[in-house]
């Protein structure tokens, strides 16, 4: 698990902009993210642990990852319908 900062997810976002893959809910945090280009799809968990934010992907890397930045969107979408604050 990575620990979400404003520096980190930001950079994510803006790779994710740039890839544009397909996000996919499978439940409440907790997403799937396909590659429109090659196929390759990963799991992204979201969860909340004395109020810092907390990812993971099962892609190889080890920092927030464009899978996690393509995610959180959806997730805070989400997260506000559920009327809960951003995981
Ligand atoms: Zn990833």
């Amino acid at each position: 698990m990575i620990e979400i900062t404003s520096t980190n997810i930001a950079r994510a976002i803006e790779k994710a902009r740039q890839t544009k893959p397909f996000v996919k809910v499978i439940a409440f945090r907790h997403y799937q993210v396909i590659n429109k280009v090659t196929g390759a799809n990963y799991t992204v968990k979201f969860s909340k642990i004395n109020n810092r934010k907390f990812a993971e992907c099962d892609c190889k890397a080890t920092v927030v990852c464009y899978h996690i930045g393509a995610s959180i969107g959806a997730h805070i979408v989400l997260a506000e319908q559920m009327h809960t604050a951003p995981a």
